[in-house]
C-alpha cells in the first residue's frame, strides 16, 4: 500500500500557498523550483485556483501536506502499488 497525495476541493482553495511552504519545508528548497506543488490561478476564472500536484509529492509526509491546508482541499488516499 502506497500513499497518495488527492486533490479533493479544488474549489476551495485560497491560493494561501501553505501546502507550497510545507512541500518546500519538507524537501528543504526556497522558491518554486524543486516544489511538488504549484498553485496557479484558472486562467478561466480568476478567482479560482488550481492546485498541480507532482506525483513525487509521494516522497514527503503526505499527512503534513494535508494538515497544512487550511481549506481541507487534500486528502490522503491508500492505494496499493499495483
Ligand atoms: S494550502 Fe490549501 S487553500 Fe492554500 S493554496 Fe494550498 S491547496 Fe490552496
Amino acid at each position: 500500500m502506497s500513499k497518495k497525495l488527492k486533490v479533493i476541493n479544488q474549489g476551495k482553495c485560497v491560493g494561501c500557498e501553505m501546502c507550497v511552504l510545507e512541500s518546500q519545508q519538507q524537501l528543504k528548497t526556497a522558491g518554486l523550483e524543486g516544489s511538488y506543488i504549484r498553485i496557479l490561478r484558472d486562467l478561466n476564472d480568476g478567482t479560482k485556483f488550481v492546485v498541480n500536484v507532482d506525483p513525487r509529492v509521494e516522497e514527503l509526509n503526505i499527512k503534513r501536506v494535508v494538515k497544512s491546508c487550511p481549506k481541507e482541499v487534500f486528502l490522503e488516499v491508500e492505494e496499493d502499488g499495483a
